[in-house]
């Protein structure tokens, strides 16, 4: 396979989340000429690749497909000119501005260089290229598709995401590695009426105004120090004119924790707090809360994650590894692995250009200078990021294949 040529057909045909038509088709057509057996439309266009050699561990690989609504402004040959339409009905540009099509190729380069080795090990090796990562969870839809009816349970997920920090390094972080998000669609009832007479109404400015501020208490008093939370309320709604008192208010909110529990702990008080506030105004009706995009804390196995990072210390030297933290951002690999309660290692791949990199460090203005994932100028080097990245799902997968 041209692997570069397969990344650039990738780049300049992104799809977003749950329209990857074009990416499962090419996807579904790389893994036959492989000879692999290949399962399309789990979970709208998810596709899995399996392929049996003989006894031993089932090792699952995993790739995620969708682009983004950004309009691309990174000067490349074969940047997109693509639109697409978003789950608003709204034609928006559509970019691979989180490199999920470097995703997709190193994992086609993998399956393919695993399957010319088969000599090597045993086992069943099991590729799934998941739609919707960015929006619409993507990897719970192919879990509730049937995915593990689909393919074989494996022992172990693997995966991996190019960051721009310099291509060729690589590693994960072991355990918490990056945030659950919650994110919260609230509405508060009240009861509308004329500016000069709130005797007759219930005032849901007030309202939301008094549960913004004991919103804030959730973290500062109920979180203890050595855990970590936020919460945000990134949109509030109410009103018309400054003589009318409206009848609702809604709030977006969104939620990052880094463990289960305090996540449950913040999402319960958050909860409390928005229901308690409407009792206390003397609200009618009960808020509306409504949960939109949620993902998991993704977690790594830390044994595993040790294990991969050894295997990656052998084949690429030591100075190739870095740990990358752990992440603000949050990611639905996780709902793989706990689906079937395996573990789950995912490591960050380096995709930035090192002497960029290097002279955006020593000035001090990497934050300005490296355009990050989502960018309308993130550009991944081709290599050596693909050929780092197919290496490390190859000699990741072989750490666990007999
Ligand atoms: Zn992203
Ligand atoms: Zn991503």
């Amino acid at each position: 396979m041209d692997l570069e040529a397969l990344y650039r057909d990738l780049h300049s045909h992104p799809e977003l989340s749950f329209a990857e038509h074009r990416t499962s088709g090419v996807v579904a057509d790389a893994l036959t000429d492989l000879g692999v057996e290949v399962v399309t439309g789990i979970g709208v266009t998810g596709v899995a690749g399996v392929f049996r050699n003989g006894d031993g561990p089932t090792v699952l690989l995993r790739a995620d497909m969708d682009a983004l609504p950004v309009l691309e402004d990174t000067g490349l040959e074969w940047a997109s000119t693509q639109t697409g339409v978003d789950h608003t009905g709204a034609t928006v540009p559509v970019m691979h501005a989180c490199g999920h099509d470097i995703h997709i190729t190193c994992l086609l380069g993998a399956v393919e260089r695993l399957v010319a080795d088969r000599a090597d090990w045993s086992g069943t090796l099991v590729a799934v290229f998941q739609p919707a990562e960015e929006h619409g969870g993507g990897a719970q839809v192919m879990v509730e598709g049937g995915l593990y009816d689909k393919v074989p349970t494996p022992d172990i997920v693997l995966g991996q995401h190019v960051t721009p920090l310099p291509a060729g390094m690589l590693g994960a972080h072991s355990g918490p590695a990056m945030a659950a998000v919650d994110t919260m669609q609230v509405v508060l009832h009240g009861r509308g009426g004329h500016g000069s007479r709130p005797e007759t109404t219930i005032d849901p400015v007030v309202m939301a105004a008094a549960t913004v501020m004991r919103l804030q208490t959730v973290v500062s008093r109920e979180v203890a120090a050595q855990d970590t939370s936020v919460v945000t309320v990134g949109s509030l709604h109410a009103g018309t004119a400054n003589n009318i008192i409206a009848a609702e208010a809604a709030l977006g909110i969104s939620i990052r924790s880094f463990s289960e529990e305090v996540r449950g702990r913040v999402l319960s008080s958050v909860e409390r707090i928005i229901r308690a506030e409407a009792t206390a105004s003397g609200a009618d009706v009960p808020p509306d809360i409504e949960y939109g995009e949620r993902y998991p804390v993704t977690v790594n196995d830390p044994e595993a994650t040790a294990r991969t990072n050894g295997a990656f210390a052998a084949e690429f030297g030591e100075d190739r590894i870095f740990d990358p933290g752990a992440i603000s951002g949050s990611e639905d690999v996780g709902n793989l692995a706990t689906a079937v309660g395996v573990p789950l290692v995912y490591w960050m791949l380096g995709g930035g250009d090192p002497q960029k990199v290097a002279a955006a460090m020593a000035a001090g203005t990497a934050e300005t200078d490296i355009p990050s994932n989502h960018s309308p100028h993130f550009a991944p080097l081709a290599q050596p990021t693909i050929d780092t990245g197919v290496r490390a799902l190859v000699v990741a997968a072989r750490e666990w294949l007999a």
